[in-house]
């Protein structure tokens, strides 16, 4: 038997279920070292602050999983273009094994590392533990990346069912960690906010780490997925499953999501079963069509993805950005949307689409401002979902919403948010107001605003630009986009 350990680089697969880089490896029998770098060098996009109070709480159950396996993990800070060798040849590894990752300079580095070590007589094996299919996996008919969701989720369906998930390895060896490797401690990493600690609300809102995600799954499927289809729109609703942030990190994987879906669908055979799972699925089918756009564009998050946009005239007004950013827009549907992102690290996705046409259309502002603010905020910031959503909502994304779709934050507060549950959660000043006049308190009569203890410009801001005004600001300026001069 090879007694050279074999290295497993965790990356955004921080789990030990359906993890087949490191059932490779334990299978191979070899000893592991089980490795996760926080990566500090090249080109890759650093983490946001919210994404890092998740990454956390994710390596210590991590952490904690290895060790009731008596397998340590071994914690590194630096660029993995200089760590990983190094400690390949350190412990003189025989094997390397790492779950493959999607973004360009993701892939740039991996390349790289592949051939280096390849170079030094040692095998290297990459797996996929992120997609349900790989990017190359779905083409169209030509042989093109599709551009269009619909043919292409029905071509992924089309191929039948999906890989199922591995169990977790019965059994890990570790190879014993010498000290000259210079292993951190968790909170050597100093990934927590400290000065202030700003992640209370994300505490109470979230388990991070693989048993949480499948205690979030299996409430799902018990509580909400019979709902899904109709309610995933409501914001005050808890109808979807918010696993994001849990897929974001690997905690969980999209097979095991998908595996337990079907057998809980087939399960429980009510009428209306198929249509949520057929809905949900297909939901985690744009979180693969996105992937498989940044495959190929993998400067989407800097990029337009219709480069008519790059003549955009975008105001980029800096106090209109700060007030939609702390939820204080006078629109009570984006300021509660708003507040949910800063207090719990996530949004509804119906609010996400609201806020974001908010700051692009409304205040005409860059997507990419708005993007980045999610990137910093968002626990389940993810390369490819958020910039793919943003440019879906800008208009010029694939397959996205026309820039002439102006989101109404009244008459969307009005539809999904129709009792102000959600509203008077996130937005408490407002809380007593009657429904009627909770998503336009400004055209309220004096009366009933001074009952509900709401003074306009006092307690709660004016509307920050007036809805008409917002939309036909934004419609000249698209307008001149499509007929430029000469
Ligand atoms: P569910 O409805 O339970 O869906 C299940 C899973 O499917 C989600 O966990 C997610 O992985 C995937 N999914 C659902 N909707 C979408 C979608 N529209 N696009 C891609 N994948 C989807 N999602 C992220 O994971 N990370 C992001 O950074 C992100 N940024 C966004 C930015 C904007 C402006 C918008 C409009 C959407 C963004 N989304 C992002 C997509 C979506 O809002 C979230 O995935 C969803 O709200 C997560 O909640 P959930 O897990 O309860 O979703």
């Amino acid at each position: 038997m090879n007694n050279r350990p074999a290295l497993i680089w965790f990356r955004n697969d921080l789990r030990l279920g359906d993890n087949p880089a490191l059932s490779a490896a334990a299978e191979a029998g070899q000893p592991l070292i089980c490795v996760y770098i926080l990566d500090e060098g090249g080109d890759r996009r650093p983490l946001g602050g919210a994404s890092l109070w998740w990454l956390h709480h994710s390596l210590a159950a991590l952490e904690a999983a290895l060790a009731a396996h008596n397998v340590p993990l071994l914690l590194l800070r630096g660029d993995p273009a200089v760590l990983i060798p190094r400690l390949a040849e350190q412990v003189d590894a025989s094997a390397i094994h790492w779950n493959r990752r999607y973004g360009g300079p993701e892939r740039a580095l991996d390349a790289a590392l592949m051939t280096r070590l390849k170079d030094a007589g040692r095998t290297v094996k990459s797996h996929n533990a992120a997609l349900l299919n790989e990017p190359w996996e779905i083409k169209t008919g030509g042989g093109t990346p599709f551009k269009v969701f619909t043919p292409y989720w029905r071509a992924a369906v089309a191929k039948g069912a999906f890989a199922p998930p591995q169990p977790a390895p019965a059994r890990l060896v570790a190879h014993p960690l010498p000290g000259s490797l210079g292993g951190l401690r968790l909170a050597d990493l100093a990934l927590l906010p400290t000065k202030p600690d700003w992640a209370g609300g994300m505490r109470q809102a979230w388990v991070p780490g693989e048993a949480g995600a499948q205690a979030a799954l299996a409430r799902f499927l018990d509580e909400a997925l019979h709902r899904y289809a109709d309610k995933r729109d409501v914001p005050g609703i808890e109808a979807t499953s918010r696993l994001s942030p849990y897929l974001a990190f690997g905690d969980i994987s999209p097979r095991q999501i998908a595996a337990a879906t079907a057998f809980h669908a087939e399960a429980n055979d009510e009428p209306a079963m198929g249509k949520n799972r057929a809905k949900f699925e297909a939901e985690l089918g744009w979180r693969e069509f996105a992937h498989h756009v940044l495959f190929d564009y993998p400067d989407m998050a800097t990029r337009n993805l219709n480069p008519k946009f790059d003549a955009m005239p975008w105001r980029n007004n800096a106090g209109e950005i700060r007030a939609w950013q702390r939820g204080m827009t006078g629109y009570p549907i984006v300021d509660a949307g708003m507040r949910q992102l800063w207090q719990t690290g996530w949004m509804h996705n119906r609010v996400r689409m609201v806020v974001a046409s908010f700051l692009i259309k409304h205040l005409g502002v860059d997507w990419r401002i708005g993007e980045e603010w999610f990137w910093d905020t968002l626990v389940d910031a993810d390369p490819a979902a958020n910039a793919f959503s943003w440019q879906w909502v800008a208009g010029c994304g694939f397959d996205a919403a026309p820039y002439y779709r102006i989101f109404n934050p009244i008459l969307q507060g009005l539809k999904f948010d129709t009792k102000g549950d959600y509203v008077r959660h996130f937005v408490p000043e407002l809380a007593d107001l009657p429904d009627e006049n909770l998503h336009a308190l400004w055209e309220a009569p004096p009366h009933i605003l001074r009952r509900a203890g709401v003074i306009l410009g006092k307690t709660y801001p004016h509307p920050i630009v007036a809805h008409a005004d917002g939309r036909d600001r934004a419609m000249s300026a698209y307008r001149a986009l499509e007929t430029p001069e000469g």
